[in-house]
């Protein structure tokens, strides 16, 4: 099984800006919704980013609606 590669969390899906189904990095990132200071703690959504290793472009989504 040579394409297995635990150390790299690559996923095949389309980009945009290429065009193409291209390999992507995708990452977890908590990012704090911060409208109100008082509210933080209630406002930290997971969210998917995703990275395009051919063009460099970055998409996130927020996970909360799946
Ligand atoms: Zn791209």
């Amino acid at each position: 099984m040579a394409t297995t590669d635990d150390s790299f969390n690559g996923i095949t899906e389309h980009c945009e800006d290429c065009d193409l189904e291209t390999l992507h990095e995708v990452s977890v990132q908590i990012r704090t919704e911060s409208l109100k200071k008082e509210n933080a703690q209630f406002s930290r959504e997971p969210y998917r980013v995703s990275e395009c290793q051919r063009c460099g472009n970055r998409s996130s989504q927020r996970m909360n609606n799946a």
